[in-house]
């Protein structure tokens, strides 16, 4: 299937173009034709498998080809970041268009938000407590809402938000398309699905290779230079609970460790160069909480199974696809929440293409906004993007087989 089969208004067909998208990826095949004819949709998708274009497109189309003006369109997700991830998702697809979108979420002024409703704004993307305390107070008015979105609804569950998300559909039409997209249809889901859908279609999409449910992963990228500047500064800048930080050779989980020590964090060293005993010593503290960080390389990392790691931090991309898994696999255990962050210098980029292609997935890039960057990180993953998993290295090898056999 080629974008041009999926029938969508001819701005967004420009916009997939522009974004060097070559083909639909399996969540938008299945999800666009359900959703352009109107059906709710229960979707089972992970981050990286393109599932937010996959409602963007449509609820661009439904916007550009349907009677009406104003706010007409509403996803709710579980954090800020995945709010400015689908944002620019709508921004990106909708650039041919006149249509505009905005966010709404914890940390950024009332007044400003509230402007959105008498600014042509289309559609908002919000995070639950903001957008309730906005209806609660009469500041939005949601009645003309035809298309609603739950992102990441297993995420908004473990994040407890629940209550607010029966609140603010009972503040909505009940004419409407609903979409809920979540990365596992969990027992709890189905009962959010069965009170805020009608009669949904199912897509799902399994990935390829799993890494445990629940982990969102992002790629933040970073020189070599200033990798260990990074990881202070996100360290102050967000709560993680407990941290499994890996890097490449035992060097540079030494030098790693002496640098956040003399910051005052908390920090163990787990490597192959430590004694048992050190290592045992090491682990402990680790799990039961006495230190808050473990600087660790793959080797050692093998026996490590501490519940509740809240992040995964690669320093170093791993030099192959399976230590990706097997790393990222540390978290995730205990919540089915964790984050896998990778640090990725230019150089590294060729390694990260290679565990996106074996896990079928496309990490989204990221920035920390307060860090003053050498070089400005791009952001865009590397292009073209094709994205069929693992025939992904299939096809051009068979074609270049071909080939031979008519020479
Ligand atoms: P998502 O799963 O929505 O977070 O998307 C993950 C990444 O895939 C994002 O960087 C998108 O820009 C990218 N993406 C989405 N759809 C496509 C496509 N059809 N072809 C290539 N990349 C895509």
């Amino acid at each position: 299937m080629i974008f041009s089969d999926l029938g969508l208004h001819p701005d967004l067909e420009r916009a997939t173009k522009a974004l060097n998208w070559l083909e639909p990826t399996p969540i938008q095949s299945q999800s666009i034709p359900v959703a352009l004819k109107g059906s709710d949709i229960l979707g089972c998708a992970q981050t990286g498998s393109g599932k937010t274009a996959s409602f963007v497109l449509p609820i661009l189309h439904h916007l550009m080809t349907k009677p009406g003006h104003g706010l007409r369109a509403l996803v709710i997700v579980p954090t800020r970041e995945l709010a400015a991830q689908v944002e620019n998702c709508f921004k990106d697809c909708g650039k041919f268009t006149p249509l505009k979108v905005a966010s709404v979420i914890g940390g950024v002024g009332y007044d400003r938000q509230r402007k959105f409703m008498s600014g042509g704004v289309s559609v908002i993307v919000a995070t639950p407590g903001r957008l309730l305390d906005h209806l609660k107070s009469g500041r939005f008015k949601m009645d003309f809402i035809k298309y609603l979105v739950l992102d990441e609804a297993d995420r908004m569950l473990d994040m407890g938000f629940l209550p607010d998300i029966r609140a603010i559909i009972s503040r909505l039409p009940r004419e409407r398309q609903t979409m809920l997209f979540s990365a596992t249809l969990v027992k709890k889901v189905e009962e959010i699905a069965a009170f805020a859908l009608k009669n949904p279609e199912r897509v799902e999409v399994s990935r390829p290779t799993e890494t445990a449910e629940g982990i969102s992963q992002v790629v933040y990228p970073i020189s070599q230079a200033q990798k260990t500047d990074l990881l202070v500064e996100l360290l102050k800048a967000t709560e993680m609970r407990s941290v499994l930080v890996f890097t490449r050779t035992k060097n540079r989980a030494d030098r790693l460790k002496n640098r956040l020590s003399d910051q005052g964090f908390s920090v163990g060293i787990l490597h192959a160069g430590r004694t048992q005993g050190q290592r045992m010593n090491a682990m402990d503290n680790f799990r039961t909480g006495r230190t808050q960080i473990l600087v660790a390389t793959d080797i050692a990392a093998r026996g490590i199974d501490v519940r509740e790691i809240s992040h995964v931090i690669n320093f170093d991309v791993p030099q192959n696809p399976e230590d990706y898994i097997h790393r990222v696999g540390r978290t995730g255990r205990a919540y089915g929440v964790g984050d896998a962050i990778t640090f990725c210098d230019r150089e590294e980029e060729p390694l990260i293409a290679g565990i996106e292609r074996f896990t079928g997935v496309v990490f989204p890039r990221a920035m920390l906004p307060t860090f003053a960057y050498a070089i400005k990180p791009n952001l865009e993953p590397p292009k073209p993007k094709t994205f069929s998993g693992i025939n992904f290295r299939r096809r051009p090898i068979a074609r270049s087989r071909r080939a031979l056999f008519r020479r």
